[in-house]
């Protein structure tokens, strides 16, 4: 089966820094990818890469067959299809929820105002927040903006979610809720690649888990195989000090 999103021997410097080197992923479409890894191992750039946050400096990410740094889809397209979760939920402070799950639709997707109001608000419902519409986001707690800044990613439909910490930034107690919105999304069949150290929900839910450390991926396989039976002393060794914790 031809690959969802295939990250073709990817790489990215910051001036003399190699943050990513030949990285190489094939997501089928309805998989959910975990990546684990030290801070600084250069997670967070694969993510920003994958939707041209960063400009890759090698390599090749290929969307549905189409190759995204050759032009070969817009820009704007692809953030359509491929959305993007933030650790700090990233929510415009000064709009109201159900305004920050409506806004991008309208702007981009040319929905009218009711349409997208009518989705927004069964977005929020999926998230279980249908009775906070009208609330600005500070008067929420950090696991419900984080459901927001969900249901804001949702609104755009994409086909593909990347999810960059999203609870590292909560509460123990909030943690739940959302791991819970994005287990049912994995069960809806939502493609995802999660940057996460919550083993539970890896061990759970991801069909793989991948161990990246210094801009490599050290490993990689079913997250049974890799946190039980780890084959690299670098993934024993992080993996211990997770499991300490
Ligand atoms: P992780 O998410 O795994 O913690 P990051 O992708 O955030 O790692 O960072 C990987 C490395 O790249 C770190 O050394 C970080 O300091 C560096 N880095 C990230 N973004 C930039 C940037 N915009 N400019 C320079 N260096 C950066
Ligand atoms: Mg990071």
């Amino acid at each position: 089966m031809s690959s969802f999103i295939k990250i073709d021997h990817l790489s990215k410097n910051f001036g003399d820094l190699e943050v990513l080197r030949d990285i190489n992923i094939d997501v089928r479409e309805g998989e959910v990818i975990c990546i684990i890894g030290p801070s600084g191992s250069g997670k967070s750039t694969l993510l920003r890469c994958i939707n041209q946050l960063e400009n890759p400096t090698g390599g090749r990410i290929i969307y549905n067959e189409k190759d995204i740094m050759a032009g070969e889809m817009s820009l704007r397209d692809m953030r359509e299809e491929v959305g993007m979760v933030f650790q700090r939920f990233n929510l415009f402070p000064m709009k109201t929820v159900l305004q920050n799950v409506m806004l991008a639709p309208i702007l981009t997707k040319k929905l009218n105002k009711a349409e997208a109001k009518q989705t927004a608000m069964e977005l929020l419902g999926k998230v279980g927040l249908a009775d906070k519409a009208d609330v600005y986001p500070h008067t929420l707690s950090g696991g419900q903006q984080q459901r927001v800044a969900i249901a804001r990613a949702l609104a755009m439909k994409p086909k593909a979610l990347l999810f960059d910490e999203p609870t590292s930034a909560l509460d123990p107690e909030l943690v739940g809720d959302v791991l819970e919105v994005m287990r049912e999304l994995a069960k809806e069949g939502m493609t995802m690649i999660v940057v996460t150290h919550e083993m539970g929900f890896a061990r759970d839910v991801c069909d793989r888990v991948i161990f990246m450390a210094d801009g490599y991926i050290v490993e990689q396989g079913n997250p049974e195989d890799v946190f039980t039976n780890p084959k690299e002393e670098r993934t024993r060794a992080f993996l211990s000090r997770i499991l300490e914790n």
